[in-house]
């Protein structure tokens, strides 16, 4: 899992890949700065201190975020560990990275010491959320890479931190669609929380894996080949590992029998439009026998979170199963970034617009969460409400964005009408039709995480449609929609009785 240790100058390169015009001066000064505040400073492992915060800023990078981030990076640890202030931060680096790196301080003054704890951090994680989400993904660049330093602390310090990830960040994270992050987050954390189980599995899929590269790459060329040959576009095609602890996760829900895993190693195929896609998989169709009932359209009707790509699990070469996953170049970005693919450079955008945009966060389960602090009457009956609410938050609830890229939070299934109501009972009573992603859908369309939504309303509009009710998720949209309908048969009732107007 080591790999060598990133310099200012990798992370510079890094980042003109992903934009060509980045702020490198910024960078540099940056880098000068947290060298300069942690001079001397050593991490446990007996490195220089500056190095944990090379890695930070490299994550940032590697998930291709904008030049702000990767400053917060590596400036994150300077007011907390050096003689270096926030206001000198502000006033080299500006206010809004100063602000990033207040939230990770706070943030990371919580230490994980049982249950009490657990719950105090889970809170102040969701507060951080609430006020930027960009917080969280640095805060989650900074805990990998401690994870993958873990090996020089003592073993009680290192399994609490370790748990703390798996129990905390990892879900975070999968609820944030950030699939690539969970999944290393949760690898990282699987060896110091269940060594033995973690042993087992990584042997199990070292061994399996090994037996079946020679066959994969037979298999990917001849997908490539066929694709080709049947005029379908293609971007690449390439094999992919399950990660370890989704794996053995798996693993305990199939009897702990591998040969029932079809996904341990999956064929990605990625292309070029979702046109293409369903094409790719009339092809793959086309040349093996599909597995009944493992075909399934994920595009059409995506995860909660987001997750979007066709899978179809095949008959290959001698009757091995093997697992395909067809998707987009933006799926792609999607599924492994989540909502940090909301601050990624994109270059058919302004790049203002991406450098300064911000998301705060709407999220009515934030303010539940302190109500619900006042309203326990005891530690341990605040412990057993939230347990029971973080089963409740971390299902079936979608992120979706304003044009202006504010984050609204919905229940999963919920339509544009939901959407509306949730900004403002306005705009919900006088919506006519959506953009979503830029393009015109019904009003009773279910939303996914990630999309980007806008409400065309009508001003002359009276009011919501009653039909409405049969499709709208949230109880407030619901509740405003009746009242409406309420409101108007009383007035429609009173215009048919004479003089009742009056009364
Ligand atoms: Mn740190």
């Amino acid at each position: 899992m080591s790999r060598p240790q990133p310099t200012i100058e990798d992370i510079i390169q890094e980042a003109l890949q992903n934009d060509p015009n980045a702020d490198v001066e910024t960078l540099r000064a940056a880098f000068a700065f947290a060298d300069e505040a942690h001079a001397g400073q050593k991490r446990a492992s007996g490195e220089p201190y500056i190095n944990h915060c090379l890695f930070t800023a490299m994550y940032l990078a590697e998930m291709r975020l904008p030049v702000n981030m990767i400053v917060a990076g590596l400036l994150h640890d300077v007011p907390e560990d050096t003689a270096k202030t926030s206001e000198e931060i502000e006033a080299k680096f500006g206010k809004d990275v100063a602000t990033m790196i207040a939230g990770i301080t706070k943030l990371g003054r919580i230490k994980y010491r049982g249950i009490e704890r657990y719950v105090e951090n889970l809170r102040k994680m969701f507060l951080a959320m609430a006020e930027d989400i960009r917080v969280i993904i640095i805060k989650f660049a900074d805990r990998l890479h401690n994870l993958e330093t873990l090996e020089s602390l003592p073993p009680k310090k290192a399994y609490r931190v370790a748990l703390e990830s798996l129990e905390i960040y990892a879900p975070i994270a999968n609820r944030l669609g950030m699939g690539e992050m969970k999944g290393r987050l949760e690898d990282a954390s699987f060896k110091y929380v269940y060594p033995k189980e973690y042993e087992w599995t990584l042997s199990l899929a070292q061994s399996t894996r090994e037996g079946k590269r020679e066959y994969l790459t037979d298999v990917i060329e001849k997908t490539d080949q066929a694709l080709a040959e049947a005029g379908v576009k293609h971007i690449e095609v390439h094999g992919r590992s399950k990660h370890l602890y989704s794996l053995y996760r798996k693993l305990l829900r199939q009897d702990r029998d591998i040969a029932r895993i079809y996904d341990l190693i999956a064929v990605r195929v990625i292309a070029p439009t979702v046109a293409d896609c369903y094409a790719a998989l009339g092809v793959i169709h086309g040349v093996w026998t599909p597995l009944k009932g493992r075909i399934k359209d994920y595009i059409a009707t995506p995860k909660p979170n987001g997750y979007s790509s066709l899978h179809t699990t095949v008959f290959c070469e001698e009757g091995e199963i093997v697992e395909f996953q067809i998707r987009t170049q933006e799926l792609h970005n999607r599924a492994e970034y989540g909502i940090a693919a909301h601050w990624q450079y994109d270059e058919h955008k302004g790049k203002e617009d991406h450098v300064t945009r911000k998301a705060p966060v709407h999220m009515d389960w934030i303010s539940q969460l302190s109500d619900l602090h006042h309203e326990a009457s005891d530690t341990g009956q605040y412990i057993k409400m939230l347990e029971e609410m973080k089963i409740d938050l971390f299902k079936d609830r979608i992120f979706v964005f304003t044009p202006k890229g504010d984050v609204i939070e919905l229940p999963e299934d919920s339509t544009p009408v939901d959407f509306a109501y949730q900004i403002h009972s306005d705009i919900g009573n006088k919506c006519t039709a959506a953009k979503v992603n830029n393009k015109m859908e019904q009003l009773n369309v279910m939303l996914k995480s990630g999309d980007v939504v806008e409400i065309v309303t009508d001003k002359s509009r009276k009011g919501p449609n009653p039909d409405w009710l049969n499709f709208v998720k949230t109880r407030y949209a619901r509740s405003k929609i009746r009242q409406h309908a309420q409101a108007s048969i009383k007035g429609w009732i009173k215009g048919l009785i004479p003089g009742s107007g009056r009364g």
